[in-house]
């Protein structure tokens, strides 16, 4: 996405909401909470804070350095502190959460992004072809999959038109989608390059999860190189309220691949491959519940 023609803004938030207080770093709360997919609740007359996740509990207090979870009572080095109205706790906390097991979304409404679109095309091809014709057109094949496996699917745009970014988050947020999924076409200088890459925004481990299952799926049913999963804070997967991975499908500016993705059986193979990474995503969590019942 060093792309030239792909202008999927890299947000430059990230995690320096960081703050050092009496010499030690500090984050909110809140923003842990969130991206271990716990529940924040906090009573500003008791000062307490509990954080849940199914069974899981965790209880502490402004002030204090305990921590009660479900098993065990744990000791902060530094105390939980109220830093200009905003819950912080010292940055040993996130080691306590990172043994937990990942949080798992269920999916049921599935948000297809197709990048760019009117006056903005996107990467183009060295025989013309337009980064936003070709992601219009694998959504709409991946919609149809999805549709025929019982998913439900929304679209932020439906045709050849411009949509903002904010708009394209904003419209997600509306429907209340489980799953935001982005489709682009890279493009590089090195006219060499191939292959396909799936980027997920690691606030959210269950992005992770889905970000590798369609990357297996790419992989076994595409020639393409896979490049890898990867971490990036790109607007669209910063600003989506639930999880969301962002496909680059394939480099248009290398020539085979720009003929490749000009042609129908590809990109419905294509199409196929997201399809049942995110079918396979979507069976393993209904397994994973069966189990736990
Ligand atoms: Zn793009």
């Amino acid at each position: 996405m060093m792309a030239s023609g792909c202008a999927t803004t890299p947000s430059l938030r990230g995690t320096e909401s960081s703050i050092y207080i009496h010499g030690s770093r500090y984050l909110p709360l809140a923003e842990i909470a969130e991206r271990h997919g716990m529940h924040f609740d906090w009573n500003a007359e008791t000062q307490k804070i509990t954080l849940t996740r199914d069974d899981l509990q965790f209880r502490l207090r402004v002030g204090s350095t305990v921590v009660v979870d479900s098993y065990q009572i744990e000791t902060l080095k530094r105390p939980v502190l109220l830093h200009k109205g905003v819950v912080m706790v010292p940055e040993t906390f996130t080691k306590l959460l990172s043994t937990l097991p990942p949080p798992s979304y269920r999916i049921h409404r599935v948000i297809l992004d197709a990048g760019h679109g009117g006056e903005d095309s996107g990467a183009i091809g060295p025989m013309g072809l337009k980064e936003k014709q070709v992601t219009l057109d694998i959504t709409r094949r991946l919609k149809s999959e999805l549709e025929a496996q019982g998913l439900e699917v929304f679209l932020t745009r439906e045709d050849d038109y411009f949509v903002s970014l904010y708009q394209r988050m904003y419209l997600a947020d509306r429907v209340e989608g489980d799953f935001f999924v982005s489709l682009h076409c890279n493009a590089s200088p090195d006219r060499q390059l191939d292959g396909f890459e799936v980027y997920h925004f690691d606030i959210s481990y269950s992005s992770i999860e889905l970000a590798r299952s369609i990357a297996v799926a790419m992989e076994d049913r595409l020639p393409l190189a896979n490049r890898g999963v990867r971490s990036a804070r790109f607007f669209v997967l910063r600003e989506a309220k639930m999880p969301a991975v962002l496909v680059e499908i394939g480099y248009l500016s290398n020539r085979a691949q720009e003929a490749s993705l000009e042609e129908r059986f590809y990109r419905q193979d294509v199409a196929e491959a997201i399809a049942e990474g995110i079918l396979a995503y979507h069976y393993e969590f209904e397994r994973r519940e069966r189990f736990t019942e």
